[in-house]
């Protein structure tokens, strides 16, 4: 039963995000339309058409008014979250598992915003960082985390300052936030991490600006896990 409710909540969580993600790369409001619409037609969808999953399958990937089709993203999303989720309840005691829940949506939200608008939004470090203070009551180590924190922050302002440009302040706040959670050494660990695959990244694909945001959150996501498993610390 609790397998179910946790597969169906992540479901809902996805199909919230898939509303986040879009009207974020659009510059829409979150309140505003408050019904959802098909990018195509604008015509608002009914509750039957918004079911997380269930929809895109029973309508096949499109749009029933208009027949456009609608991004596999859609339903990409929420299956994961569905059954990360799942995983996480599964895996994990209650509170670890909400906070993995959290750092999930995050790094989804970080990966699908930021590589297309080059923006991280404001709600992904205040999340990290709540997740922070929780792990906070659940593990302790107060100090270490402070000292994670500042040093990540005062080698990020340095390079801010040398580089200007390629560290946005998202990226600051990100990390910072992931650090705190992550405390010492893991935050140097997700540091070192997230520059190298975000410098590669960039060079990859031949941008001049680096999106650092997915990697921050996909290495600070995977880290936590290791170190609930393994008790790196
Ligand atoms: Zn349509």
């Amino acid at each position: 039963m609790w397998y179910i409710l946790n597969f169906i909540i992540g479901a809902i969580f996805g199909s919230f995000l898939n509303v986040i993600i879009y009207r974020g790369v659009e510059g829409l409001s979150i309140k505003n339309p408050p019904r959802s619409f098909c990018p195509n037609c604008k015509t608002r969808l009914k509750w039957y058409d918004n079911i997380p999953i269930l929809s895109f399958l029973i309508l096949k990937g499109k749009c029933r008014y208009c027949g456009t089709k609608i991004s596999p993203r859609y339903l990409f999303i929420e299956l994961i979250l569905s059954f990360g989720f799942l995983i996480h309840y599964i895996a994990f005691a209650f509170p670890i598992a909400l906070i993995l829940d959290s750092l999930l949506f995050v790094t989804l939200a970080v990966i699908f915003i930021d590589l297309k608008i080059m923006m991280i939004p404001d709600f992904a470090w205040i999340v990290v960082g709540l997740a922070g203070f929780l792990d906070v009551f659940l593990n302790g180590d107060f100090l270490f985390r402070i000292l994670a924190f500042s040093i990540v922050l005062l080698v990020l302002l340095i390079l801010k300052f040398l580089y200007r440009d390629s560290l946005g302040s998202g990226d600051i706040f990100l990390m910072t936030a992931f650090s705190f959670l992550l405390s010492l050494p893991l935050a140097f660990y997700m540091m070192i991490i997230s520059s190298v695959l975000g410098i590669l990244f960039a060079i990859v694909k031949r941008s001049k600006i680096i999106p650092f945001g997915p990697f921050i959150s996909l290495s600070g996501y995977i880290l936590y896990i290791l170190n609930v498993l393994y008790f790196l610390k």
